[in-house]
């Protein structure tokens, strides 16, 4: 575990990293660590997070009031503590403003899934929230059921929220949907998005599991292959039973000539 003033270095890196790539601009994001049971490390509302100290930070209580340092907390913060109140798992928190991201949702789109294999073995799909009128109770409502299934979401026309076990696993996790937003968009501009084949995407899902990696996976829907409607997500763990899934209805598949019904 580390002490608060390591956690406040790893955030002000973090804020710096995500402004010089440009994932955030002017005030935007905000950044947070899970430093007990009821004591929330965050950035406050506002400032610039190119240019923020260690000592900007405030902490606050898993309700959000405040109960250290001289600035307000952010109106966001209630979609960090909805992520922390789901999920004893995490211990970070990143919503950010990625641009190619926030692009495919203000074109109605989500993001092509089961298209990169990187992308397949670290989150199985990328899931979208729909709408909320920023900084209202609408965030933490519309990311609730979602932030309990995946470590990756889309806020529809406003950005994203990554969690992990630290702040650099949220991070890059941020990173990584938004290489492959910037990676989907210029592919568009080439020619449609051909998606792998399901075989494929079920290999990457078992090669996941024999790595153990940490994590949820939220499974494609395009395809699919995990059997269920448009943005249900499966129980918790369920990665093996999905793989089984598929595996089946590549048999059932075959054993009718390859036809599709
Ligand atoms: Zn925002």
């Amino acid at each position: 575990m580390k002490s608060e003033r390591e956690s406040r270095q790893d955030i002000v890196e973090v804020c710096r990293r995500m402004y010089g790539r440009g994932l955030i601009s002017g005030g935007d994001g905000n950044v947070s660590i899970r430093l007990g049971a009821d004591r929330i490390l965050s950035t406050p509302s506002g400032l610039n997070k190119g240019f923020i100290t260690p000592r900007d930070l405030i902490v606050t209580d898993g309700a959000g009031k405040r109960l250290q340092g001289a600035w307000r907390p952010t109106s966001e913060l209630r979609m960090h503590l909805e992520a922390y109140r789901r999920r004893a798992d995490i211990g970070a928190v990143i919503h950010a403003h990625p641009p190619h991201t926030v692009a495919f949702s203000l074109a109605g789109q989500k993001l092509p899934q089961c298209a990169m294999p990187e992308v397949v073995m670290m989150f199985g799909s990328i899931p979208m929230a729909s709408y909320a009128t920023p900084c209202t109770e609408e965030g933490p409502r519309a990311i609730a059921d979602l932030i309990g299934e995946c470590d990756a979401l889309i806020i529809e026309r406003h950005g994203t929220l990554t969690v992990g076990p630290d702040v650099f696993s949220a991070y890059d996790k941020l990173e990584k949907v938004e290489h492959s937003a910037e990676v989907c968009a210029a592919a568009r501009l080439i020619g449609p998005v051909k998606p792998l084949p399901q075989e494929e995407v079920a290999k990457l899902l078992e090669l996941r599991q024999s790595l153990g990696l940490s994590g949820k996976v939220y499974p494609c829907n395009r395809c699919g292959m995990c059997g269920r409607g448009e943005d249900v997500p499966p129980a918790d763990g369920d990665v093996a039973a999905i793989a089984a899934r598929i595996a089946r209805s590549i048999q059932e598949k075959l054993s009718h000539g390859g036809k599709e019904g």
